[in-house]
């Protein structure tokens, strides 16, 4: 018997987008955050799943795209905070220029969030037991990063299918595939459509 409670994934998603509870038994990360102006709609799916608000230690976006960290602040001030890797910290204030006002998009604040970068992000993650890490894989955006399980899963955002690669062999969605299938990547969780297995999805 392992004393780590299983891993365990839901998703809290509407709109066309999931969004990932990853949960160490009530220890839950929550991958990707809503539309602007969507807090009432995300709290209802959380409540709907069975996943309590203040059992989520993080949020992180897979990338800061309107679709993916929209709520992010409105989690903040509800008690999760946000988990930013390093290089996503100077797309953050860019948000906003990609939403309209009556979006009701509130600003993320830049000062307030728990910026690490990739190499510290397998200890952060074992603090809230859940085995795994965080890695870089551009080629949607040079933000866009996948959260990577132990187990084989990995949360992919907007990562495109690698058909989508050109034949450069300096294409980082090529790159970002082979990364993740280097590490033991089986299931791909993406933000939008179903699970699958990472062959169906990179080619790989
Ligand atoms: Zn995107």
């Amino acid at each position: 018997m392992s004393e780590q409670p299983p891993i365990t994934i839901v998703n809290v998603g509407y709109r066309s987008t999931n969004y990932w509870v990853v949960s160490a038994g009530t220890s839950r990360l929550l991958v990707d955050l809503g539309w602007p102006g969507s807090m009432g709609m995300m709290r209802a799916q959380l409540e709907r799943m069975d996943v309590p608000l203040n059992e989520i230690r993080y949020g992180l976006a897979t990338h800061y795209h309107i679709d993916h960290a929209g709520v992010a602040q409105e989690l903040k001030l509800a008690g999760v905070p946000l988990l930013v890797l390093d290089v996503q910290e100077s797309a953050i204030p860019l948000m906003k220029r990609w939403t309209k006002p009556q979006d009701n998009y509130m600003e993320i604040t830049t000062r307030d969030n728990v910026v690490i970068s990739f190499a510290e992000s397998r200890a952060v993650l074992g603090k809230i037991g859940i085995p795994g890490q965080i890695v870089h894989t551009p080629g949607h955006s040079g933000d866009s990063v996948s959260l990577v399980l132990d187990n084989g899963a990995a949360f992919t955002g907007d990562l495109p299918p690698l058909a989508l690669a050109t034949d450069d062999s300096e294409d980082p969605i090529a790159a970002s595939w082979r990364l993740l299938c280097d590490l033991g990547v089986t299931q791909v969780y993406p933000a939008h459509g179903p699970v699958r297995p990472l062959e169906a999805e990179s080619g790989v």
